[in-house]
């Protein structure tokens, strides 16, 4: 059972976002140069990884 199993949708979403991102770029990185979608999947991750350390 991985750690992903029970994460929300929002946050799978984010999961997916961070692994397309790993070998290509959606249309905000090549406007910007970096990428804001990237950015707050990143953190939505990171907040839910905590939520979920504070659980146990
Ligand atoms: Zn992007």
């Amino acid at each position: 059972m991985s750690e992903w199993d029970d994460a929300p949708f929002l946050i799978s979403l984010s999961w997916a976002l961070l692994d397309f991102h790993k070998h290509s770029r959606c249309h905000k990185c090549a406007e910007m140069g970096f990428c804001p979608m990237q950015e707050a999947a990143r953190n939505r991750i990171r907040m839910w990884r905590r939520y979920r350390a504070m659980l146990r």
